[in-house]
């Protein structure tokens, strides 16, 4: 493979073309196109795509990655991570725009800071942020914010993320008031009486740890409330169900798109990847709300995936301290990092055990969420702007330093398959491990 790399020509001495990728693995979720080009890059955009004689280099370029459900942890909690930290975890991953999650602290409940934290974000010249202000006042689940105000500043996508819409009122009212812009509310799926306390899945997990154990039913019991107060809202509005984990949750998600609700859903890799047996192995690092599954549950999951039940794949990167991770089951925080191992352990998983086309895994990263965020996004193409990925599928690496301030993943330290080569957002930002 590094061969491959080696025939990719630099031309940067005179001239616009930058440089010619050659051989590469073009995936356009779009237009459905997926074949061996040559593509000649310029500073800032693509200059063209031709047919190409040479042989396939091994390479995989598609467009930035839109991880819908990421933690910056700004402002609040910059032990954990900063905005900048974030958004180099972010690039290294292949994710150039990251819906930013409000329940920082204070929480993202008003215009002014959402902007301001835009704004800081978009002065490292990074990865993009689409924020995700929250659905009701200091996340309470009772008081909606106001959303018209957020709207007028482009800004459509709400949700009290770390817990439910608590009232069926407050929810009822945020799909009124977004379904005339099209607006979406990304729920984090948790009834709190079932789930109060727990630590790990109920069953093997909860047995074996002697932990509380939060059921599957905790999750999808309030993806079956949401959608009843969607139904009963009139419908027009969009729902989203976030990180989840249990096959009833992704059925009922489904069942309702197919009966003309527009309801889509994420599933986080870790969740795709692990089953309860890593916390019960690991232990704390291995400890996310809601909970790492059963194996029967996992599998059951990545079927449906591969049959089309699922919208999306997000990471849900929630960087911790060690103090706050370094604890008993019960006591430590839920959460792992994910930004940089997203790309990786989804196109494995998914490859290996729904054997799907590469195309349909990064549609699941790429255009999938981006539609659902509203964010910015097109094919790679003659004109466009650089937004896109080199990723090397085969190449195995060793998960053992991270661009994140964080390193709470029950994937730091080993071995992983694929990679990110290089990442390009309006100009070449990552090459190899480093930054330009
Ligand atoms: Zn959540």
């Amino acid at each position: 493979m590094l061969q491959a790399m080696e025939r990719i020509i630099r031309t940067d001495t005179m001239g616009e073309i930058k440089e010619i990728l050659r051989g590469v693995r073009l995936l356009n979720p779009l237009s459905g196109f997926d074949g061996i080009v040559d593509v000649a890059v310029e500073k800032d955009c693509i200059k063209w795509i031709r047919k190409t004689s040479d042989a396939p280099s091994g390479f995989w370029l598609f467009p930035g990655i839109v991880d819908m459900h990421v933690h910056l942890r700004t402002p609040g909690y910059q032990k954990a991570e900063s905005l900048q930290t974030g958004l180099r975890a972010a690039v290294a991953g292949g994710v150039t725009c990251v819906g930013m999650m409000p329940n920082t602290t204070p929480c993202l409940d008003s215009l002014d800071p959402v902007i301001a934290v835009e704004e800081l974000g978009e002065s490292y010249g990074l990865a993009e942020i689409c924020p995700v202000p929250c659905v009701t006042a200091g996340r309470a689940g009772e008081v909606c914010v106001d959303f018209e105000e957020f709207a007028r500043s482009g800004i459509t996508c709400f949700s009290d993320d770390g817990s439910p819409v608590k009232s069926n009122k407050a929810l009822m009212q945020a799909f009124q008031s977004i379904a005339p812009f099209n607006g979406v509310v990304i729920e984090h799926p948790e009834v709190i009486s079932l789930a109060a306390g727990g630590a790990v899945n109920k069953g093997l997990a909860s047995k074996e740890t002697g932990a509380k154990g939060i059921p599957e039913s905790a999750e999808y019991l309030d993806v079956e409330r949401c959608i009843g107060v969607l139904r009963d809202s009139g419908g027009d509005a969009r729902l989203h169900l976030t990180h989840l984990s249990s096959p009833e949750s992704v059925r009922q998600a489904y069942e309702a798109s197919k009966n003309g609700l527009r309801v889509t859903c994420d599933v986080t890799p870790h969740h795709l990847a692990l089953s309860e047996e890593a916390v019960i192995a690991l232990g704390a690092v291995a400890k996310m709300n809601p909970p790492l599954r059963s194996e029967e549950s996992r599998k059951m999951i990545v079927e449906m995936i591969g049959s089309g039940m699922v919208t999306a794949i997000a990471s849900d990167h929630a960087p911790h301290t060690v103090e706050k991770k370094n604890l008993p089951l019960g006591e430590a925080a839920f959460g792992i990092t994910g930004l940089e191992t997203l790309l990786s352990v989804t196109v494995d998983v998914l490859v290996k055990e729904a054997g799907m086309k590469p195309i349909d895994i990064i549609r699941l990263l790429t255009s999938a969420p981006a539609a659902i965020l509203h964010s910015v996004f097109s094919d790679i193409a003659p004109g466009k702007p650089l937004n896109m990925v080199l990723f090397d599928p085969e190449q195995q690496w060793k998960y053992s330093s991270t661009f994140s301030r964080s390193s709470n993943s029950p994937f730091f330290g080993r071995t992983l398959t694929g990679k990110v080569q290089r990442v390009w957002l309006k100009r070449e930002l990552y090459r190899e491990g480093e930054f330009v």
